[in-house]
């Protein structure tokens, strides 16, 4: 193993809501290799902060299939779950920054209001780079204090980025942009500039869950010490709020390196509702790790 002349330090992330597919196998796999070939640290994290989804048995059946495929993590897993207060310290802060605000619209009052729009001008309402409709009312149809109050009357909230105040507050002389490496993790890097506008008011927290993927998985990358965010080409775009975030929380901006998607035969996304694609099915049809890193289009596993 060689001795890394700068740290390199990167993660997997699945959320335990069901069996890993052959997508997580290969961005596992390439989290895994990476750390090996730079004398890295490879660790595993378990987004599991929605606990209507995420069991304990789903997390067991992730550690299995990562041993099956030989992908060994260098120290336990991280559970988010086990974090919230750090998620609301970083909550907090925005909100002190006066650049999160409760909102109460429900997602009818939203699909309602997008359908509106679309009527009256004729035009599809925005979307953000997942094709969903930015969010369509303005923080001003509320005063702080009309917040506030329906807050602590109970009324179900989502906690959103006023992401025009956010940056605002993040405009400095740096653009806000980060390093992609584009065909290796450890290769070449370019600057990709941030569009975090594109996502218009994103969800930061909810009244059940006080915290969301975008928060967390930044408080978590600056705390396990990520150098290196090696994940798939569908979060690409979930960069430009992640740089947004550590910009205005005062986090570092790993290095990112986002890797082809596997797709099914009919050039789908694989999902975790598809048994066909499941590590566990595959396995317990008889393949072994050497067929699933052929079907991945990986070479065979270097001889240690
Ligand atoms: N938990 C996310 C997923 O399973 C991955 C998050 C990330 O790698 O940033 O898709």
């Amino acid at each position: 193993m060689c001795v890394p002349a700068v740290p390199f330090v990167c993660r997997f992330a699945p959320s335990p809501n069901g069996r890993l597919h052959l997508g997580h196998a290969f961005s596992a796999l390439m989290n895994a290799e990476a750390a090996r070939r730079m004398g890295g640290t490879f660790l595993l994290r378990m987004e599991d902060i929605d606990a209507t989804r995420c069991r304990p048995e789903y997390e067991q059946g992730i550690l299995q299939d990562l041993a099956w495929l030989g992908v060994a993590p260098d120290a336990p897993p991280r559970r988010q779950s086990a974090h919230f207060a750090d998620y609301a310290a970083a909550l907090a802060r925005l909100d002190a920054m006066g650049l999160v605000y409760p909102a109460f619209e429900s997602r009818s009052d939203i699909a309602r209001a997008v359908i509106e729009a679309e009527a009256r001008t004729g035009r599809p309402a925005p979307r953000d780079p997942d094709g969903a409709p930015l969010f369509p009312f303005p923080r001003a149809v509320l005063t702080d204090a009309e917040r506030a109050s329906r807050r602590v009357g109970g009324t179900p909230f989502v906690v959103r980025l006023d992401m025009a105040a956010a940056l605002a507050a993040a405009a400095g002389d740096r653009p806000l942009a980060w390093p992609e490496a584009r065909d290796t993790p450890e290769g070449p890097r370019e600057t990709v500039a941030a569009d975090a506008a594109a996502w218009g008011d994103v969800v930061l927290a909810r009244k059940e869950v006080p915290t969301s993927y975008h928060l967390s998985v930044v408080v978590d990358d600056a705390a396990q010490g990520i150098t290196h965010v090696i994940r798939g080409m569908d979060l690409y775009h979930a960069t430009s709020v992640h740089v947004l975030l550590q910009r205005l929380l005062g986090l570092p901006t790993p290095v990112y390196h986002h890797h082809r998607l596997i797709l099914d035969a009919s050039g789908h996304k694989l999902s975790k509702s598809n048994a066909a694609t499941s590590l566990a099915a595959l396995r317990a049809g008889g393949a072994t790790p050497q067929e699933i890193r052929r079907r991945l289009g990986l070479q065979p596993t270097p001889s240690t």
